[in-house]
């Protein structure tokens, strides 16, 4: 077992409450030490003057969409990546075709898994091929290692459907994660309902399609006692629910994305449906309460949705499929958007991306702490560079960042002690 020193680098590790220079001492696939100086002889260095040396990133929401639609993203370009971004970990969702609700689709991602960069973990279809109907099978998740459930993609539609899975979930160990979207309300919308729908007459979404069903799981948790994870946030009104819930004691924790804090519905004048998702960019102040929320500790985490989609189903803005790939820049986003502004610092970003995942997911990681697995990446944070969607490893393009200029860059990232990604250009 060989040793590995990370030398000279600012170390921010919010588990172990660390910001400063600390070289990082690595034995086999292991932290061994973290100290102001290691002295002794090591079998390999990596110098990081002027890196910053952070735990390895867990992105708890991405869709690999392997197996079913191998041309939009596999699990090794998805893998990629993540590790191009900084993430080490990763929660793979459910939506797949077949979807991930039985032994053989998850012993496939298992297998793929092993010789993929980055580690996956597997949230598992909360109700049989996400019908709403029939529970998944969460005795055998279990069995197998998943860690999460959820229909993501969809909501479940059923209030007394979501109370027995918070119920299931809770005892077999699950986590539950749900996407919050009234399908009633949505009732065919593609952008958000607003001036912008309004002047480019199409369909739009209101807020209140998402908020209700916020709403909803609060208050499923609230009677029920058993933990919910609210996905990805992007409106004022779900932000200031889940504030309200965690202040009263509810067990909820949510996440948003980079896209969310970042652009409003104007993006979507230009009718380039790359910056179509789901939920959709909302207005200034949905913006400006979410980030109020990731200063004020209502948001655990910030995850990319990584949802990738291929040029020809881009194409026609609308009827595209929603979502955008987000693996590879979603810390120079966070930088970007959030640190360079003066929102938070650098620390608090790191630990929305890191220990925060880790601790919703309940899973190892997101900390440097001695005997934790060697998941890391290096960053030069005063790096700009230009995001363009034909350099991105992933398999798709659609990119909501694309032609973005973005602070801060990924040198190398490190899964097990490994070097599994080194910069290039
Ligand atoms: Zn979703
Ligand atoms: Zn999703």
């Amino acid at each position: 077992m060989g040793t590995l020193l990370i030398r000279n680098g600012y170390v921010i590790d919010p588990a172990q409450k660390l910001s400063g220079h600390y070289d990082v001492l690595i034995e086999g696939t292991r932290i061994l030490r973290v100290e102001p100086k290691v002295t002794e002889r090591v079998d390999r260095v990596i110098e990081a003057r002027n890196l910053l040396v952070m735990p390895g990133i867990i992105d708890m929401h991405v869709h690999l969409r392997d197996p079913g639609q191998t041309e939009k993203e596999d699990i090794y370009t998805g893998c990629n990546a993540a590790v191009t971004g900084g993430v080490t970990s990763l929660l793979c969702m459910p939506n797949t075709r077949p979807a991930i609700d039985n032994r053989e689709t998850i012993a496939y991602i298992q297998r793929l898994a092993q010789k993929a960069k980055a580690k996956i973990y597997i949230c598992g279809a909360a109700t049989k091929g996400l019908s709403g109907e029939e529970l998944g099978d969460y005795e055998m998740y279990r069995e197998l290692g998943v860690c999460a459930v959820s229909d993501d993609g969809r909501p479940v539609e059923s209030a007394e459907q979501m109370e027995q899975v918070l119920l299931k979930a809770q005892q077999a160990g699950l986590r539950v994660v749900s996407h919050c979207e009234d399908l009633a309300i949505v009732n065919g919308g593609i952008i958000h309902k607003g001036s912008v729908s309004e002047d480019m007459q199409v369909r739009g979404i209101d807020r209140l399609s998402e908020d209700r069903i916020t709403q909803r799981e609060i208050e499923l948790a609230e009677r029920t006692g058993a933990p919910v994870h609210i996905c990805h946030v992007s409106t004022k009104g779900s932000t200031e629910l889940i504030r309200a819930a965690k202040k009263r004691g509810v067990p909820v924790t949510a996440e948003t994305c980079p896209h969310y804090f970042a652009y409003t519905h104007e993006k979507l004048r230009s009718q380039d449906a790359d910056y179509r998702m789901n939920p959709p960019l909302r207005e200034p102040e949905d913006v400006a309460e979410i980030i109020r929320g990731i200063q004020d500790g209502t948001f655990d985490c910030i995850v990319t949705d990584h949802a990738p989609h291929t040029k020809r189903e881009k194409m026609d803005f609308r009827k595209a499929p929603n979502g955008t790939v987000g693996l590879e820049t979603s810390l120079a986003a966070g930088i970007r958007f959030l640190v360079e502004p003066g929102h938070i610092k650098l620390e608090r970003l790191v630990e929305l991306m890191t220990l925060g995942p880790a601790r919703v997911l309940g899973i190892e990681g997101g900390s440097l702490e001695p005997g934790m697995a060697a998941d890391l990446a290096l960053v030069d944070p005063k790096a700009f560079w230009t995001v363009l969607p034909e350099r991105l490893q992933s398999k798709s393009k659609n990119s909501v960042f694309k032609f973005e200029r973005l602070q801060g860059r990924v040198k190398y990232t490190l899964v097990n002690g490994e070097i599994v990604y080194v910069m290039r250009y």
